[in-house]
């Protein structure tokens, strides 16, 4: 039986107590920069515009039913999914050595991705896959549920508050051959901070060298410097270099479709006389996993991004929307950084305009977050993670002056 003895009570998941936190503030101040999430100036979630006109085409297109998808997902949507990650003219595209499933946003992506390397893997019974720390909490709890042995690479120096390279290369360099490395492909959560392409350049001769695997997330592609193939960059280099992988994508935040659950797994076999026969195994071992899983993905999200990357019209107008998103965010970045400094506020702050995407890691310790949520009523995860989103020219003064005396 179950019993509160059996069934221990599971801690609460940080980031959304926060969000409640934030919800029963009754300050008129409140500044939330917890949730991963686009806000426009006003605070208020945006839709895209090219989001809108696609949902408005699907409502009135009578050829459409509420039958289910295929395993794989949308055809249309996977392969132009596939194409916007690796470039249309990939290889690995031409030489059908590339294979890709519609998953349950990102989170699926990961989770199919681990559940495919835990039963495949050659490194049998258990492979160990190397996050970087810190990285997005949710990667220790997939990878853990499919039994994969979890183990770090350090990311972040707090003392420069940029890449710890010479840590994560000495990691990698010790990890065993063969073992899985988990990259975010740009816009690392939580820190904000990317290798830059030198530095990609020699992580990917480490781990050929190593043998390792590499497995990217690739959550702000366009969303981060506000160009597709910027943001891409790194797995297409990887791709280039002719190694075996595979990409974990979501559409949640460069599209604005969080709820609709819309991302994709991507497979690439290396070049070679069989990788176009290993593909398709992998591919029919990957609908095996799925269909187990989920059946078949949710057919709604996968349609508006679909007819967005199909249509070079709306494709272009996207391009404009991801600017408008990711140009907001440079200029909040700028915001803070200039405020900061001219306050004279102690410490250094170029880092905020360094950092990329989303998240920026502050350097505030878990003190002065504290006090920022119960003196001034900002609210940020306890390392010290703001989400750029949150911020917005009406809360930037109140905000800044809250960091201002909070580090004095
Ligand atoms: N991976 C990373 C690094 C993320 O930051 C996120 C979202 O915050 C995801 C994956 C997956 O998000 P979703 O499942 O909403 O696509």
């Amino acid at each position: 039986v179950f019993t509160p003895a059996t069934v221990a009570a599971a801690p609460e998941d940080p980031l959304f107590g926060l969000m409640k936190a934030y919800r029963e503030d009754p300050s008129d101040k409140k500044v939330d920069l917890g949730i991963g999430a686009y806000r426009d100036n006003n605070a208020k979630p945006w839709i895209l515009p090219v989001v809108k006109k696609a949902d408005d085409a699907i409502h009135n297109d009578p050829s459409l039913n509420h039958e289910y998808l295929s395993i794989g997902g949308l055809a249309d949507f996977t392969s132009a999914a596939q194409k916007l990650i690796v470039g249309a003219d990939s290889p690995a595209i031409s030489e059908k050595r590339i294979c890709s499933l519609q998953t349950i946003s990102g989170t699926g992506a990961v989770h199919l991705g681990g559940l495919f390397l835990s039963k495949f893997h050659p490194a049998q019974p258990t492979p160990t896959i190397y996050l970087s720390n810190p990285t997005w909490a949710n990667h220790h709890q997939i990878f853990t549920n499919v039994g994969l042995t979890l183990a770090n690479y350090p990311y972040f120096s707090t003392k420069t508050k940029g890449l710890d390279f010479d840590g994560m290369l000495g990691a990698l360099r010790a990890a065993p051959l063969g073992s899985i490395v988990l990259l975010h492909a740009c816009a690392h959560n939580p820190t904000g901070v990317d290798p830059s392409q030198e530095q990609w350049k020699q992580i990917a001769e480490l781990m050929r060298e190593r043998h390792q695997f590499p497995f990217f997330d690739t959550a702000y592609q366009g969303f981060a410097s506000g160009d597709l193939t910027r943001d891409a960059w790194a797995i297409r280099y990887f791709v280039e270099q002719g190694f075996e992988l595979c990409v974990a994508q979501s559409f949640a935040k460069n599209f604005g479709l969080y709820g609709e659950r819309t991302g994709a797994f991507h497979f690439v076999s290396a070049p070679g006389a069989d990788a176009s026969t290993a593909s398709q195994h992998i591919a029919s071992q990957l609908a095996i996993l799925q269909r187990s899983e989920i059946s078949n993905p949710p057919a709604y999200g996968a349609r508006i991004a679909s007819r967005v990357l199909n249509d070079p019209v709306l494709f272009a107008e996207w391009e404009e929307d991801l600017r408008t998103m990711s140009g907001r965010i440079q200029e909040m970045r700028r915001g803070v950084r200039e405020r900061l400094e001219k306050r004279g506020t102690p410490g250094t702050w170029d880092h905020i305009t360094t950092q990329i995407g989303m998240f920026s890691f502050t350097g505030l310790s878990e003190t002065q977050v504290k006090i920022l949520r119960d003196k001034w009523h900002v609210y940020m995860t306890k390392n010290g993670r703001i989400s750029m989103a949150g911020l917005n020219t009406h809360n930037l003064d109140y905000f800044v002056e809250a960091i201002d005396s909070v580090v004095r």
